[in-house]
C-alpha cells in the first residue's frame, strides 16, 4: 500500500506567519500588507518590530497566534491598524489613538517641520493648535522646542481625553493647555500665538464615497467633514484667524492634495494676512498653506 502523501508539517515560526499574513492581506486589498502584518505581530507580541525581524525563527504560541488571526480578521473586515494596536508613531513620538481621534498621518510631519523650523529662532513662543485629535502637532513641537507653550483645542472631550495623555506620555504636559470647544470659541479673549497650526476637517461631502473605507467607517467623522465643498474651516479660520496671531506670527495649515487654490484665495481675502509658500509633502502633494500675519 502505498503511503499517504507526504505532510508538510506548517511550523509557525514568526517569518512564515509575516509571510503568509503579508499575501493574505494583499489579497484581501489592504494597502500596507507587510508593515500591517508587522505591526499586529509586534503588538502580539508584546515587543518592537524591529525584534520580529531578528527573532524570524521563533514560534509563537497557539494563544499568540489565536490573537493575532483575531487581529488580522479585523483589519480585513476595515479596522484601522493604528486603532487595532492602539497607538501610531508620528514624527519622533508614539500617540496614543482611539476611534475617537484621527490617526496622525506622515502628511502631517510636513506641517511639523516646518512650525518648528519658524519657532527655532523664537523665545517661549505660544503655539495653537487647532482641532488637536490626538494631539499629533501640539505635543511635537511641544516635546521639540522645549521652552514653547502650546494650546489645545478640540471639540470633541473624547479627543481631549486622548491628547492630554499623549502629553502626559510624553513628558509636556506642564507646558500645554487644553481647551474644548469650536475652533478659536474657547480661547481667552487677548490671546495671541506665535504659531497657530491645525489640520482642519476637509473632505467634502461628494468625496466621502470615494475614501478608503477604513477611513470612512472607521475614523471619526467630526474630524474628516469639511461640509458641502471641504473648505468650510478655512473659511472660518481665515475670517478669525488675524487677532490671534501677533505680528510676524505664521498659520500653518493642512489641507487635501486639490485644495491649494481655494484656501490660498480664502486667506488672501483678509488684508491682515500674507500668504506665503504652500509645502509639499513627501508624496509631493500640496499639503500645507502658510500664511503670516502682517
Ligand atoms: N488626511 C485625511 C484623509 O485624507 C483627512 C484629514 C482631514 O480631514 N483633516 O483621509
Amino acid at each position: 500500500m502505498a503511503d499517504a502523501a507526504p505532510q508538510i508539517p506548517t511550523v509557525w515560526t514568526i517569518k512564515a506567519l509575516l509571510l503568509w499574513t503579508t499575501d493574505f492581506l494583499a489579497k484581501k486589498g489592504i494597502e500596507n500588507p507587510k508593515t500591517d502584518a508587522q505591526i499586529l505581530l509586534a503588538h502580539v507580541l508584546n515587543c518592537k518590530k524591529v525584534d520580529l525581524l531578528v527573532n524570524f525563527d521563533q514560534q509563537p504560541s497557539e494563544a499568540d497566534r489565536t490573537r493575532f488571526k483575531e487581529l488580522i480578521h479585523r483589519r480585513v473586515a476595515g479596522w484601522p491598524v493604528a486603532y487595532l494596536v492602539g497607538y501610531r508613531d508620528f514624527y519622533l513620538l508614539t500617540f496614543e489613538v482611539s476611534p475617537a481621534v484621527l490617526v496622525p498621518r506622515p502628511e502631517t510631519e510636513t506641517l511639523v517641520a516646518d512650525a518648528l523650523a519658524f519657532l527655532k529662532s523664537r523665545t517661549a513662543p505660544a503655539v495653537l493648535d487647532l482641532g488637536t485629535g490626538s494631539g499629533c502637532i501640539g505635543i511635537s513641537i511641544a516635546h521639540q522646542k522645549k521652552d514653547s507653550h502650546v494650546t489645545a483645542v478640540d471639540i470633541s472631550p473624547d479627543a481631549l481625553a486622548v491628547a492630554k495623555r499623549n502629553a502626559a506620555k510624553h513628558g509636556v504636559a506642564d507646558r500645554m493647555t487644553f481647551l474644548q470647544g469650536d475652533l478659536f470659541a474657547p480661547l481667552p479673549s487677548g490671546s495671541t500665538f506665535d504659531l497657530i497650526a491645525s489640520n482642519p476637517p476637509y473632505i467634502a461631502a461628494n468625496e466621502f464615497a470615494a475614501l478608503a473605507s477604513d477611513v470612512r467607517d472607521h475614523e471619526p467623522r467630526v474630524a474628516l467633514d469639511g461640509g458641502a465643498d471641504g473648505l468650510i474651516f478655512y473659511r472660518r479660520i481665515a475670517a478669525a484667524v488675524g487677532p490671534f496671531l501677533k505680528p510676524g506670527g505664521k498659520l500653518l495649515l493642512e489641507i487635501g492634495a486639490t485644495q491649494d487654490a481655494d484656501v490660498r484665495a480664502l486667506l488672501a481675502e483678509h488684508a491682515e494676512l500674507e500668504v506665503g509658500p504652500t509645502l509639499k509633502d513627501d508624496a509631493k502633494l500640496t499639503r500645507v498653506v502658510t500664511a503670516k500675519k502682517k
